[in-house]
């Protein structure tokens, strides 16, 4: 930990709850290895999340992340919002700026960064998500703008994945030039209309989490063998069932502890104005995979 003096910067979390969070890991350990004289630190906000954003900005504090359940609220309370964030509609990263924070969402360019490190393709790929909460909406976003040439969205709630697609069939054209994918709202059940075996499964539901392991959104072998590749968003456990059985059909399968890092990583970039090096970023990842005693 850095020597704390009148100078030290301070950066934190607002989420409810956080106790499990790993933010900390990150940017301390970033913070020690570029020489930044700055702490991060959790705040668990229960309630009153504007004072508690008008209080970290009277407090000088450089920068925010924001988790769960504030993402979408905490909007409301800032001096501007990226146009980025403002489509997907969620804001995980506050920048301190003239009058107030600035909201970012980081989480979907550290989805995409992790994803590009895995070797994993969007562009021209079939993409299929499970889930249509927020995480979904803003993976099928990611999909559809870096150029997916099929977007299939699996959820419990069949009228939330069309919802999705109806707004990504809206938000695109006004986004980039990409031409809009071919678009598929199914049930859990109905995997056996999945035409052909070369979707990139995004699991980005809440099934399978800590302490709830042993859940997995489908059980069937027979959809595991419709993927090219597993990728759950899910990193607690380290190795979820979903991955497991994506592995076991012969597919490979990843976590989503990635993403936490690259999303943490560009936040810290916003608010130091500095850039993280590759190798910077692999001792970071080392260190977060020792706090979850895997390696
Ligand atoms: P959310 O908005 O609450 O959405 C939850 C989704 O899970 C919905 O689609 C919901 O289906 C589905 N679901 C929940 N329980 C279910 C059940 N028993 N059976 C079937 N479906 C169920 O959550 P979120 O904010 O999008 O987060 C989703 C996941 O992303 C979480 O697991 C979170 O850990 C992960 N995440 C990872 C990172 C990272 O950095 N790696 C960052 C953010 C989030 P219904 O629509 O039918 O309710």
């Amino acid at each position: 930990m850095n020597n704390i003096d009148g100078r030290t910067r301070t950066c934190g979390l607002i989420g409810n709850p956080v106790e499990h969070t790993m933010s900390p890991v990150i940017h301390n350990s970033l913070a020690a290895m570029m020489g930044h004289d700055l702490v991060y630190v959790p705040f668990h906000v229960k309630s009153g999340l504007r004072e508690a954003v008008e209080g970290a900005y009277a407090l000088n504090i450089l920068g925010m992340n924001v988790t769960v359940p504030y993402k979408s609220e905490v909007m409301n309370y800032l001096a501007g919002v990226d146009e980025k964030a403002k489509q997907i509609g969620a804001v995980n990263t506050l920048v301190r700026s003239e009058g107030g924070y600035i909201g970012y969402n980081t989480d979907m360019p550290g989805l995409y960064r992790a994803m590009k490190e895995e070797g994993i393709e969007l562009q021209g790929a079939e993409v299929l998500i499970l889930g249509a909460g927020g995480v979904a909406r803003a993976v099928a976003l990611l999909a559809a703008e870096k150029g997916a040439k099929r977007l299939c969205i699996m959820n419990r709630t069949i009228e939330k994945a069309k919802r999705i697609l109806e707004e990504i069939k809206e938000l695109l054209p006004r986004m980039s030039g990409t031409e809009i994918p071919e678009l598929l709202a199914l049930p859990l059940h109905a995997y056996e209309e999945l035409q052909g075996e070369e979707w990139i499964g995004i699991q980005a539901t809440s099934v399978g989490m800590f302490p709830n392991s042993d859940d997995v959104i489908i059980g069937a072998e027979g959809f595991y063998k419709k993927l090219k590749a597993g990728y759950d968003l899910i990193f607690n456990p380290y190795e979820t069932q979903f991955m497991k059985l994506t592995k076991a059909a012969g597919k490979p399968a990843y976590n989503g502890l990635k993403m936490l890092l690259y999303q943490g990583i560009i936040a810290y970039e916003l608010w130091n104005d500095t850039q993280v090096t590759e190798r910077q970023a692999q001792i970071v990842f080392a260190e977060m995979q020792k706090a979850m005693q895997v390696q």
